[in-house]
């Protein structure tokens, strides 16, 4: 009773701002002298403090604010992407307090690329270990981490079930990553890179009334993270999303998936790097993923006729497989994310125009935009997940030492 009292309070200063303990009692029901006592108990455990006095109310003497406390709990989003591998800490008030992006380590074969486990998750837990060193610096306490592949995940294995841009097949990434960290691993969730990213901008887009959204992630892969009435839908076995293989072309080319003609044939970023020179920089998958864009960017900007070509078509290819979203899930926004969000000045308008023509009804249409989180968009979910632990549990979070509360 208790645990679920704090967190409907640290949950309603976390979602709404800070407010005075009238406020809270007011908007939550609990009683003054309840609201008082909790407080009290978060306050011991750094998750909320005293803010500036509130002077708004005309009637009685002004009430002092409370508000998240930014200062002591945080989490870790750790995102698997075949081009990168990304890690954010966030604290409790939302901001990063540490972030970093690695190239994916990747093995040349005469096969192609082949992303092998072992080395990728030696340097995840690197990663992590770089977090969890930055949050100590910071004298931050973890409340959790949540690791982003790009497939679906098997929650209760924390495994990849499956990752076709990677070759990866029923990876037991929690266990991998236990026995590198051991102790020092704080409590894992796995989720998929889309579905976090999703997550992650749901927030933003609630705030103008948004509810209903599907975000894209276009990579060598695409994927699509749901929310529909503001849940997430995972789909009855976790794979909701893998919409990157929609067939759209039986006679298209055979797609890593080993179908023919999948969406991400058609639009994945792959079909842009194809267009450049073998040995362009773009193409190396040694080089950040942020320099690659960069250097597609500065080649556009210079009027290069084969990305001009590519990116004047790509509209119609996206419209294709965003039509059959649309059709079947009527979300009311699409967010734009990976490379598509990096390239939304010749996507975005096109996209929109596209869909708008084919609209059953006006009630029907759909506002295209581009993700403001960008290339952090799923490590940013990750760790909001994480912190999510502590949102619904706050005695997880250890009391301060005496005398350090400061409400
Ligand atoms: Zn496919």
């Amino acid at each position: 009773m208790r645990s679920a009292n704090l967190s409907l309070l640290l949950r309603h200063l976390h979602d709404h701002g800070g407010r005075t303990r009238a406020a809270l009692s007011q908007e939550t029901g609990l009683s003054k002298a309840a609201v008082t006592s909790l407080i009290a108990d978060l306050a011991e455990r750094g998750l909320v403090q005293e803010g500036k006095i509130d002077r708004r109310g005309t009637v009685g003497r002004p009430g002092t604010e409370v508000r998240i406390d930014p200062g002591h709990a945080a989490g870790i989003g750790l995102e698997l992407n075949v081009d990168y591998l990304a890690v954010s800490l966030r604290d409790l008030g939302g901001q990063v307090r540490f972030r970093s992006s690695v190239p994916m380590p990747l093995v040349d074969g005469p096969d192609g690329r082949s992303y092998p486990p072992g080395p990728v998750l030696d340097l995840a837990a690197q990663q992590l270990r770089e977090a969890l060193a930055a949050a100590g610096a910071e004298g931050l306490w973890v409340a959790g981490a949540t690791i982003a592949p790009p497939g679906p995940v098997d929650y209760e294995g924390a495994s990849v079930r499956f990752a076709s841009n990677l070759g990866w097949s029923d990876v037991p990434l929690g266990r991998a990553l236990e026995q590198r960290l051991g102790t020092d691993l704080p409590p894992l969730s796995l989720e998929n890179d889309a579905k976090l990213s999703a997550l992650a901008e749901a927030p933003r887009l609630a705030r103008q009334g948004i509810t209903d959204l599907v975000y894209l992630t276009g990579d060598i892969g695409v994927g699509a993270g749901i929310i529909a009435d503001g849940n997430l839908i995972r789909g009855w076995s976790g794979f909701s999303g893998e919409v990157g293989h929609i067939g759209l072309d039986p006679a298209g080319p055979r797609c890593r998936c080993g179908r023919r003609g999948c969406w991400e044939t058609l639009v994945g970023f792959d079909t842009v790097l194809a267009v450049l020179d073998a040995e362009d920089p773009a193409r190396s998958g040694r080089l950040p993923m942020q320099e690659r864009l960069r250097r597609i960017r500065t080649l556009l900007d210079a009027g290069d006729a084969r990305l001009e070509d590519r990116f004047a078509r790509l509209p119609e290819d996206l419209v294709r497989g965003a039509g059959v979203l649309v059709d079947v899930l009527n979300p009311q926004a699409i967010v734009l994310g990976g490379y598509f969000g990096a390239f939304a000045d010749r996507l975005v308008r096109p996209v929109q125009e596209a869909l708008d023509l084919r609209l059953l009804a006006q009630d029907g249409r759909v506002e295209v935009s581009a993700s403001v989180l960008g290339l952090d968009a799923a490590a940013a979910g990750g760790a909001a997940v994480a912190l999510e632990r502590v949102l619904a549990d706050p005695l997880l979070a250890p009391p301060l030492p005496a005398g350090a509360a400061r409400a």
